[in-house]
């Protein structure tokens, strides 16, 4: 059943953050095989974006030392397959694996950036410029993050005009899209209209923007809801609801792709994407992660076994 509201986008490109953000943020580490056929399936059930992996030093995070390798295993795929990349040096080793997309991850708050960069976020964002510029170059596009753009564990209420400041920076040094996220999960729609709002005024296009909701506190259908109902046509979403957020212990994680299909389907909003193939992908990522999914569409919708009644 599907029913239409009226301000909505027809098609909705989901960005598949669960192999990079997900796996990255799992305490379990997956096997380089078990990850490739991840992002086989996932790009098998539809999703026509994915981010692969990320170019970090692996000292920085174990959970994805294995990205040279996962991207000799998977070879040429269609689609959009974007790495994350910190610096000049993880630049280097996507542009040698073949890359053809990258995001960086910038900071709206001092605190994370100081936690998660090790530096303030004027000195991470300048760290970022010959980065993108040589990404760009070399004829890549750049996403560029924002992370925690309306709440932060250590500093509380994050002002919009800090996020905007972030956000058109990235712009500036040629970021092709600006991805804003909710890293603790406290954003409610209203902030989100209020950033979206300030950010038009500020010159972002709308459709350089993608959303980046986490349901710590439920809220991540709505806000994207209202980011839909703005003109943000990519939403980032995890299938299963792989990972969270190591440095916010209330994190409970990214928005589930099963979730985030099924308001879309429901809205008549195409993605491309078949719903029990990415059920079944996710059933068997939890399986192999040996814990449930936290999503409410898996639950729903993934097959289990009769009881006795
Ligand atoms: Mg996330």
């Amino acid at each position: 059943m599907t029913a239409t509201l009226p301000g909505l986008p027809d098609r909705v490109e989901i960005y598949e953050v669960g192999p990079r953000d997900g796996l990255q943020n799992e305490s379990a580490v997956v096997p380089v095989e078990d990850k490739a056929e991840l992002v086989q399936r996932l790009i098998a059930a539809g999703l026509g974006t994915v981010e692969l992996t990320s170019f970090v030093p692996a000292r920085w995070v174990p959970q994805l030392a294995d990205a040279e390798q996962l991207l000799a295993l998977l070879g040429p795929l269609p689609g959009r397959h974007p790495v994350l990349v910190p610096n000049d040096r993880g630049l280097d080793r996507a542009l040698a694996a073949g890359v053809r997309e990258i995001a960086v991850f910038a900071s709206a708050t001092e605190t994370f950036a100081r936690r998660n960069l090790n530096r303030t976020v004027a000195a991470s964002l300048e760290m970022f410029v010959p980065v993108v510029g040589r990404a760009r170059a070399e004829g890549l596009a750049v996403r560029g993050y924002v992370s925690m753009c309306f709440g932060d564990p250590w500093e509380g209420a994050v002002p919009p005009a800090q996020v905007a400041d972030v956000a058109v920076r990235l712009v500036e040094m040629g970021c092709t899209e600006i991805s804003l996220g909710d890293t603790t999960g406290v954003g409610t729609p209203g902030q989100v209209a209020e950033l979206l709002m300030l950010l038009a005024r500020r010159r972002v296009p709308v459709d350089m923007l993608a959303v980046h909701f986490h349901d710590t506190y439920g809220q991540a259908l709505a806000n994207t809801l209202l980011a839909l109902q703005r003109g943000v046509t990519t939403v980032d979403a995890s299938a299963g609801g792989l990972g969270g957020c190591p440095y916010a212990v209330s994190a409970t994680g990214n928005l589930a792709t099963e979730d985030l299909v099924w308001l879309l389907h429901g809205l008549g909003i195409d993605t491309g994407v078949d719903l029990p193939a990415l059920v079944a992908t996710s059933v068997w990522m939890a399986e192999q992660l040996g814990r449930p999914s936290p999503s409410r569409t898996l639950a729903a919708l993934a097959p289990r076994p009769e009881k006795d009644c």
